[in-house]
This record gives structure tokens, sequence and C-alpha cells, in this order.
């Protein structure tokens, strides 16, 4: 056997081993991160060490400080697993490590992102003449898209910021819902416009914005604004209204941005479509499928309709490069070298096929609803959100049952939820992101939650 060979067939069974036990292991890690750093931590010898023992060792070491992602019963932050297919191609995608920054170098790597892009702008119903650049999450695709309309805007003032910098334009508002991601507040001050420029406009109970309120601000001023709404609240799962939102930015001529990190998928499925409606008005949209689409990290897609604003604010041209007349993906992501991320999209939207991805995200939902309803039957348990997409928020009558539930799920291993506060208020999190969650797995949580409260709610001195 060659080297590759002893060393792949070393970690293709770590990985069968790490698969096959998602079912049944404990879903939040075991180990803590120091006694991850003692395990891991060992000396680091002087000579070199076979290719398969390091794999294997690796495997060994890191078992215990793993979470359980790919669990069905993984409701924590918003995570998704990753499907076979987009599993497998990511695999490939790192044995060819192709460079995905040029065509000329991978016309498999660009064709791939381009075929891909396509399929997505289809499936999503946005304009099929957006352009795409694959990047490693939300964050990045907010300021990748941020960064279009940072040009755009100021283009229209006069001002070419590519050129002259920030310093000799005029200051840039971005309106944002009080519930935006933080995300866009860290794409902000990566485009140096400041912490300053976000300007909160309020949102209602279940974290949607308030569009008399973003009419008033919008009037405030005549500055360069950009308007960032949002699809799918990490909380409650709430969809800003869109098309009046829209239309008022629009009027006021501002760029309109949506941060559809998972609640874009919402316009793939036939229960939650509704919720995107006018959505495709706006200027330009991110999203991840590392979350919903169930593609491994890293994976997300900043989506700009004007391709002249994407080209304008990232276009490299270099004599070495060797670049062509075609579009290049590195024209239109903050990276030039990058990991071929398109393979792994095509692979989960070919093994799932249209029908397939309308019934991954019905089925998402269709669980958060399950698990609410659950939820609403343990006593003193309360849902607090209108559960419209994969989000549930849920409380207890006594905070300090709220905020202990979650911790004990966590430490029995039985499923993950995680803790968050909603108005002051102690919330547990629930989001149905995972493409292996079954009926069963929910009806396990609502268990293993009921159970963990009424044992809170009685204390062993009392029963
Ligand atoms: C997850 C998330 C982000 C950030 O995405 P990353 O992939 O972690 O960079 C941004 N916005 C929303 C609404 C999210 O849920």
């Amino acid at each position: 056997m060659s080297q590759f060979d002893k060393a792949l067939g070393a970690a293709a069974q770590a990985a069968e081993t790490f698969a096959e036990s998602l079912g049944s292991r404990a879903v939040w890690p075991r180990a803590t991160y120091d006694e991850m750093l003692k395990r891991l931590g060992v000396v680091l010898q002087a000579d070199p060490m076979a290719p398969e023992d390091v794999v294997a060792e690796l495997a060994e070491l890191a078992e215990p400080g793993l979470s359980a992602t790919g669990s069905g019963r993984f409701f924590g932050y918003v995570i998704g697993g990753a499907q076979p297919a987009a599993l497998a191609a990511d695999w490939l995608t790192s044995t060819w490590d192709q460079n995905a920054a040029l065509v000329g170098v991978s016309p498999a790597a660009s064709a791939v992102e381009m075929v891909a892009a396509r399929w997505l702008l289809d499936l999503l119903d946005l304009p099929r003449e957006s352009s795409v650049g694959f990047v490693t999450g939300a964050t990045m695709a907010n300021f990748t898209c941020l960064a279009a309309a940072r040009h755009q805007i100021l283009a229209r003032a006069g001002f070419d910021v590519e050129r002259i910098g920030l310093a000799g334009c005029p200051q840039i508002r971005v309106l944002v819902g009080a519930d935006r991601h933080d995300s866009v507040d860290l794409a902000v001050r990566y485009l140096g416009l400041g912490a300053d420029a976000v300007q909160l406009v309020s949102s209602d109970d279940e974290g949607r914005i308030e569009v008399d309120a973003l009419r008033r601000k919008l009037a405030e001023s005549s500055a360069p604004t950009i308007v960032c709404l949002q699809a799918g609240e990490v909380h409650t799962g709430a969809f800003d209204p869109f098309e009046p939102a829209i239309q008022a930015a629009h009027q006021a001529g501002a760029w309109v941005h949506v941060d559809g990190a998972f609640g874009l998928w919402a316009r793939a499925g036939q229960t939650t479509r509704w919720l995107t409606a006018g959505l495709e008005a706006a200027d330009s949209w991110c999203t991840d499928c590392h979350k919903t689409l169930n593609v491994p990290y890293d994976s997300g897609l900043a989506i700009v309709r004007s391709s002249a604003a994407h080209h304008a604010a990232f276009a490299v041209r270099s004599d070495y490069l060797m670049t062509g007349s075609t579009p290049e993906p590195l024209d239109v992501v903050p990276e030039i070298s990058r990991r071929a991320r398109g393979f792994a999209v095509w692979a989960a939207l070919r093994a799932l096929g249209r029908r397939g991805v309308a019934e991954l995200v019905d089925r998402l939902h269709s669980h958060a609803r399950r698990m609410a309803a659950g939820i609403a039957q343990i006593e003193d348990a309360e849902v607090l959100n209108d559960v419209v997409f994969t989000q549930v928020m849920a409380s207890f009558a006594d905070p300090e049952v709220s905020a202990e539930v979650g911790r004990r799920i966590l430490a029995s291993g039985a499923a993950v939820v995680t803790a968050a506060s909603w108005r002051g208020r102690a919330v547990q999190r629930i989001s149905v992101s995972n493409w292996a969650t079954t009926e069963a797995d929910v009806d396990a949580t609502v268990e293993a939650m009921a159970g963990v409260a009424a044992r809170l709610a009685r204390p062993a001195g009392r029963l």
C-alpha cells in the first residue's frame, strides 16, 4: 500500500466509526477544554511518524472532545449536520486540493460553483443574473455583500471608495432591526464604517423590524444608506416584512441586504415559502449551506444582484495570475486562494433533487412544530415564539429552572439545546437544522426536558 492508501484508510475507518456512533453517543462533548489540551498536548517528538499512525492517534485523542453536531438530537445554536453525499464530496474536495481562485487552474472547481450557483438561484427563486461568491459562512457573506453595497451607494453619490478610501467619502449609515445577527455589526466593522454607523430600528415581539420605524429613520437623513433585513431570527425564526420594508428603503435610495443565513432556505419549502414573500426585490442576500442544506463546514454564499457592484468591490488583476476573459471566482470573494466549496454544494443539491430540498425544509419546520407542541405540554413550560420556521424558544415559570434545564440536558448527553435570553428572560433555544432528525429524536428531547424540569421542580429532599 502507498502512504496515501494507509493514511486515507485510517481516516475512512475513523470517520465511519464516528458517523456510526452519532445515533447513540453523548451529543455534547464529554471532555473539557483543559482535558483536551492535556490529551492532545503530547510532546512533539523529534522524528517523523507514519501518516496512518498520526491519523489513528488523532482520531483517538480527539474523540471525547467532539460535539455530535451530526446527531439528530443536536438542536443548539443553528448548526446543521452533513448529508452523506455532501460529506463524501467534501472528502474528495480535500483529496483533489484544488485552488478555487482561478478558472484556469481548476475549470472543474469553477464550473461546479457556476452550476451550483445557478441551481441555487433557481431553487431560491432569486434574480438569475445575480453573481454568487462561495465564502466560509454567513459572516463573510454579509461582509462580501455589504462591500458591494458600500461600493454602489458611494458610487451613486459620486465617490470611488475603492480608489480614494473611506476617509474621502461621506459617512454611510446602516439601518438594522434591533434583533439583527451580530455578524452584521462585525461586517460593518470589517468594512471600516465603524460600529457607530449601525442605527437600530425597533422590532416587534417576534424580532421583526417595524416598518413605520424604518420609514421614520429613512426620512431622518439623506446620507448614503444600507438597510439590512433578516430572514430567520436566531431565537424566534421570525422573518422581516420584506415587501413594505424593501419598498420603503428603495424609495429612499438605500441598498437592501438580507441576512438569510438559515432562513433564505424557507423559500425552498412549500409550507414556509410565504415567509419570504417580496425578499427577491432586495439587492443582496447571504446564506449558509452549512446550516439548513447540511453541507459540511465551511460553506456560505454571498449573492449580489448587481454583478458589476460585486466585481467592483473584489476584482483583482495581477500579471502572474493569468486571469482570462471568463469571470474569475476570485473576483467575487475576499480571498484569493481558497477551498473548492462548490463540489459539496453541488453534491448536496444533486442528492436531494428539487423535491428533496423542499422536503428537507418542510420536515425541519414540521419537527420544530412538533417540538413546540411537546414542550407546551410540560408542566410550567411555555413556548414563547410563533414557530413559523425551524426555531423554538421555550422558558419555564421559574427562571432558575429555565437556565438549568439546558445545562442538565447537555450534561446528560441526551440532546443539545442551548441557553439564551430574550427580552430579559432566560430561555432555551431549539434549532431544528439537521437533516437526520426524526420524530423520535424530537420526542426523546421533549421527554428529556420534561424529566429534568420535573426533577428540578421537586428537589430530592422533598420527593
Ligand atoms: C449563523 C448566522 C450568521 C453567521 O453565520 P456563520 O456561518 O456562523 O458565519 C449570520 N446571521 C444569521 C441569522 C445566522 O443564523
